[in-house]
């Protein structure tokens, strides 16, 4: 059992990647265990008052994994299952896509232990604010620069500006992405994760020769990430087959209608739960259907060696970070199944983040098809490099990705390390 627990720590895949990675590129041992680990972690605990009037305490962390390549970035998880295992990885991972996308970023990642759904907006802006000033000294727009994850989004986002800008007695826009637009926010960037990921599948639908009009698909999540890849994918003519969320997955061979779907989960307190027109199918055979592609949007290590032999996509693009865990990789290659990996195919969030710091710094404000050109062109030299790679060290996408990255961050940490 304890074994199995290692197998699937998202921290472990990670690793288990990145040495691969390393001794192609025959990285020192001294490189090595530096980029393995955080350069800081730091837990926090902090209480606040409740609606009802009881004290609650939580237990929040932030990892900077790495800033070699320019100031830590990443989201803010608010999940129950949060750990500092999970926010190591998230914060490698963060590290590696921005150097596969060449965003002068580092990587970092950041989660409180708690239960969003749970609690009022009052409650989720104390708990925003509690954090925020725990980590005053870290965040910083030359430091370190949060933005949303699983269960945040534009509020949090607002709120940590707010309580930043406050405790620094001026407006400090440029210290989060992924804030609303009356807060500094850029235009495309809820949505830049799904048109990230939905721009990454055409071109990997056309890898394969496989018109959009003629491929099917299923996506696991229905989450910023998942709704939005399923509307641009929809959009470009890919039926999608099957969706799911917490509550529920469903199966349509006949293709969804997702402008009607979104509308739903919009008028249905933003769950897809009953939504008719569809079979309702078991969470975990959602992975298994015969279609062209698979966008698993969800969570960690959803695909594993024990499912991995039964998936029939062609293609897997990774919404989620960490969807496949490292034991499922040599399987899935086996069966010549093209895998994208997260750190390139969910980039498109990361990219407008940038986009928005770089607003904020500037004080400029862009124009929407300027955003979406952008982000595009550097997916598609993203993803170009990668398969240049890959064939090169005739490794999987995936191995690429870690070679770029890791030659990328380790040349600068060594000039770094030299200069000392
Ligand atoms: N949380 C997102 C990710 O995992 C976005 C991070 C960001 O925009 O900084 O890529």
């Amino acid at each position: 059992m304890s074994s199995e627990i290692i197998k699937h720590n998202p921290f472990q895949s990670m690793i288990d990647r990145f040495n691969i990675a390393a001794d192609i590129l025959k990285l020192d041992d001294s490189i090595k265990q530096k980029l393995q680990r955080p350069e800081k972690q730091i837990t926090v605990n902090f209480s606040i008052t409740l609606d009802n009037g009881n004290v609650q305490n939580f237990e929040g962390y932030r990892v900077i994994h790495n800033t070699a390549l320019g100031p830590s970035k990443g989201g803010i998880r608010y999940d129950t299952a949060v750990n500092l295992d999970e926010v190591k990885a998230l914060a490698a991972w963060m590290t590696w896509k921005s150097a596969v996308t060449g965003i002068p970023f580092g990587g970092a990642k950041g989660g409180i232990i708690c239960d969003p759904r749970k609690h009022s907006k009052t409650e989720l802006e104390k708990i925003t604010r509690a954090y925020t000033k725990t980590l005053a000294d870290i965040f910083g727009p030359e430091k370190d620069v949060p933005a949303p994850d699983m269960g945040t989004g534009p509020d949090e986002m607002g709120w940590l500006m707010d309580e930043f800008s406050l405790l620094h007695g001026r407006p400090i826009h440029a210290v989060v992405t992924g804030k609303h637009l009356h807060s500094g926010g850029s235009l495309g960037r809820v949505e830049a994760t799904g048109r990230g990921v939905s721009i990454i599948t055409l071109l990997a639908l056309e890898k394969l020769k496989i018109r959009p009009a003629r491929a099917t698909a299923a996506i696991q999540g229905f989450g910023n990430v998942g709704l939005h890849s399923a509307l641009f994918l929809h959009e470009k003519g890919v039926k999608i087959v099957a969706v799911s969320d917490v509550s529920e997955a469903f199966y349509n061979p006949n293709g969804i209608n997702i402008p009607e779907l979104i509308l739903y989960y919009n008028l249905n307190n933003k769950t897809i739960k009953g939504y008719p027109n569809s079979i309702a199918i078991k969470h975990e055979d959602l992975l298994l259907l015969d279609v062209d592609v698979l966008i698993p949007a969800a969570k960690e290590d959803v695909i594993t060696k024990h499912n991995a032999g039964e998936i029939q996509a062609r293609i897997i693009v990774e919404g989620a970070n960490g969807p496949v865990s490292s034991d499922a990789d040599q399987i899935l290659h086996d069966k010549n199944i093209l895998v994208v990996p997260d750190i390139l195919a969910n980039a498109g969030g990361v990219t407008v983040s940038y986009f928005e710091w770089l607003q904020n710094s500037l004080l400029e404000s862009w124009r929407i098809h300027q955003i979406n050109k952008r982000l595009e062109d550097i997916l598609e030299k993203g993803f170009d490099t990668v398969f240049r790679v890959a064939v090169k060290h005739n490794v999987t996408p995936r191995i690429a990705a870690y070679i770029i990255a890791l030659k990328k961050v380790a040349e600068t940490q060594s000039v770094k390390e030299v200069a000392l």
